[in-house]
């Protein structure tokens, strides 16, 4: 979805509230991070205290499936996010006060589901267990060890233990 903000800049009130219906939000992760299955009660406040600037706090809440990091299970979470942005105009062009507002500006248009998606990546946890005790995959065969035991031998040696072993079987 893209709001223009030279509309929100002609408004009569000083703040503008809009609230956003799942179905005018599409927002994805990237393939190799896990898949949104919602976006729900995503709240826009615009605020135009200022000529030329415009303030836009955010919030709202996903559902997203991540797959699990050690047996790669989905695990279904809710993550709410939430942030704000300031948005100049000089000249008749919109800026943004981000590190990189061209993703989510052009022409004085913002692209509402960029902006969401960025927000969202921040609340992504670095690592997500199906369960605190998972078992992962057998990195022989690639069973999953919560569900039977394969039987494979998985031993690593240490590679310093290993050089060890190398030196005896040596002599
Ligand atoms: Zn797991
Ligand atoms: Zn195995």
């Amino acid at each position: 979805m893209r709001v223009s903000l030279f509309e929100i800049a002609e408004r009569e009130e000083q703040t503008v509230q809009m609230a956003l219906s799942a179905g005018e939000i599409g927002v994805s992760l990237p393939e190799q991070i896990g898949q949104v299955e919602s976006v729900e009660d995503v709240v826009l406040d615009f605020d135009r205290a200022w000529p030329h600037r415009i303030s836009l706090h955010t919030r709202g809440r996903a559902k997203v499936s991540i797959p699990c990091s050690r047996c790669l299970k989905d695990v279904e979470m809710t993550l709410p996010f939430a942030g704000e942005e300031t948005f100049f105009e000089a000249e008749g062009v919109w800026s943004g006060d981000s590190e990189d507002p061209t993703s989510t500006l052009s022409d004085g248009f913002l692209d509402v589901d960029e902006l969401l998606l960025g927000q969202l990546l921040l609340e992504i946890p670095s690592k997500v267990l199906c369960r605190k005790d998972c078992k992962g995959l057998c990195p022989v065969c690639g069973q999953d060890l919560n569900v039977a035991e394969c039987g494979c031998n998985r031993f690593v040696p240490d590679p310093r233990m290993q050089r060890l072993l190398d030196v005896f079987s040596e002599n």
